[in-house]
């Protein structure tokens, strides 16, 4: 089926592209540097085949929405409680935001200032603290929550901290450096331990994550991803979780967009299952950059004191233009969108299968697709770099048990959001398939001075890259981002 949901086509290009060209004269006459590049950026994404799973295209009213003067306006607190004067709007657009978010996704309650996903899984971590850790000492004190406690109380947490623990999918499974891995804080706050795949399908191994939480007893199981294919069964998650008395922490960042398009429903729809969901506003969901975050009631009032826990003040104007996506995801065409997502992501992946491209998993039931390319030779960084000389823009990713690493790799990752968004179905999906298997099987790796394949220099063989990018230009040609607007 081809399917040819075009949600952002629905604005009035007219009045959108007198929008914009006011603005760029205005903002030229200040800096004309900036201006231009604003210029540029519509025409570099216009131009770019762009299969970056976490990327998508939001609409000109979301975009619009983040322009004004609500930026200037501090807003600490919540809505009806600020700890600034004259917040009677930004409590309009927060309250707004969240109940098309609690609307949206059928939650009890959504917290909608994170800045960012990071932010939002950092407020969900804090959360989890104040409400679970018990802490003898303070309670003797009658320190009744971690917003109360003195410096000395600090120490005592910090000490309690060292003890608690989070288990989280492996970075190599798919995971996100945010759940318990070194280089976050994550992982300075809490001791980690992770669960992976299996190693023939490279499926979840809920056997495994089962054994490893009874061992591990986890305060918080982390579930969510950046690169698995695959629908996570979040029914399971939750059971494994209440048996080992874990809070179940799920990060839907990646995946918002086909949770609130009910693509993803039951045991994969999160909300019902975890005690907190997290999320991005701007991957497949579609929305402003931004984060969030839904809890059950037991939860609420810990996340609500993100900030000023570990968040500054909130984003007036990003928090509006959650409102305006919010609204755009709550309307009929944004389920349709979702399911062509999805839809165009089996075609990507039978397209490349049917080639001979080698997939993690052997398929995709979501967003994106993981191709192994190493049965080509390549590492990700040839083949990421190979691609883009053609005109394809992808990011490399590690594969599980990657034997490149994490910097090299041996994997792809490719998503189908943002260019669903820009009308492709599955024909096109299965065009772009066939343009990649071109790339990759004309690709092979320069020999190092001592003979070796080296793992970041390659060649094409001549004429592929011209002929992809030519290709990938029609393509584009025929399904226009923004269709109308015109800023000359
Ligand atoms: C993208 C992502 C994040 C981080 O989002 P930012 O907005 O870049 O901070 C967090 N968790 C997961 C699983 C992600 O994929």
């Amino acid at each position: 089926m081809t399917t040819t949901a075009r949600p952002t086509t629905g604005f009035d290009a007219a009045a959108a592209s007198t929008a914009y060209r006011s603005a760029l004269e205005v903002i030229g006459a200040v800096e004309p540097r900036v201006a231009a590049a604003i210029s540029q950026e519509l025409t570099d994404q216009r131009e770019s085949l762009k299969l970056i799973a976490s990327e998508n295209y939001a609409s000109p009213a979301v975009l619009l929405t983040m322009g004004n003067w609500f930026s200037d306006k501090y807003a600490e607190g919540t809505v009806g409680h600020r700890f600034y004067a004259g917040c009677q709007n930004v409590d309009t657009v927060e309250a707004l935001a969240a109940e098309h978010a609690r609307e949206l996704f059928g939650a009890s309650h959504a917290y909608v200032q994170p800045h960012s996903g990071i932010d939002a899984n950092l407020v969900a971590f804090w959360a989890v603290l104040a409400q679970r850790v018990e802490l003898p000492a303070l309670e003797k004190a009658g320190v009744k929550h971690v917003n109360d406690l003195t410096d000395a109380d600090w120490t005592t947490l910090r000490h309690a901290l060292g003890d608690q623990r989070m288990l989280g999918m492996s970075l190599d499974a798919g995971g996100h450096l945010t759940h318990g891995f070194r280089p976050n804080i994550s992982g300075k706050m809490f001791e980690q331990s992770s669960y992976g795949t299996e190693p023939g399908t490279g499926l979840l191994d809920y056997d495994a994550l089962r054994a490893r939480a009874r061992e591990f007893r986890p305060l918080i199981l982390m579930a969510g991803y950046s690169a698995y294919p695959r629908r996570v069964n979040f029914a399971t998650m939750r059971e494994i979780a209440d048996e080992v008395g874990a809070t179940l922490v799920v990060d839907m960042a990646h995946f918002a967009g086909l949770v609130a398009g009910k693509v993803l429903t039951g045991d994969f729809d999160p909300v019902p299952h975890a005690h907190v969901v997290t999320s991005t506003s701007h991957k497949s969901l579609r929305g402003p950059r931004g984060g969030f975050v839904l809890a059950q009631p037991e939860f609420a009032d810990a996340v609500d004191r993100g900030c000023p826990m570990v968040l500054g003040g909130p984003l007036p104007h990003v928090m509006a233009a959650k409102a305006v996506a919010f609204a755009e995801a709550r309307r009929p065409e944004f389920a349709d969108y979702a399911r062509a997502i999805a839809d165009n992501a089996v075609a990507l992946a039978e397209g490349l299968d049917r080639r001979g491209v080698q997939l993690v998993t052997g398929g995709t039931d979501n967003h994106l697709v993981l191709l192994d390319v190493s049965s080509f030779g390549l590492t990700g960084r040839q083949a990421e770099s190979a691609l883009l000389d053609a005109g394809i823009v992808t990011n490399r990713n590690a594969v599980p048990a990657d034997p490149n690493g994490a910097w090299y790799t041996s994997g792809v990752r490719i998503g189908t959001p943002a260019l669903t968004t820009r009308g492709f179905g599955t024909e096109e999906f299965d065009r772009v398939a066939e343009l990649i298997a071109d790339v990759l099987g004309s690709t092979t790796p320069a020999a190092t001075s001592s003979g070796t394949p080296s793992k970041a220099k390659f060649t094409t063989a001549d004429g592929v890259a011209d002929r992809t990018r030519s290709a990938a230009a029609e393509l584009l040609a025929d399904h226009p981002l923004y269709p109308g607007l015109d800023l000359a």
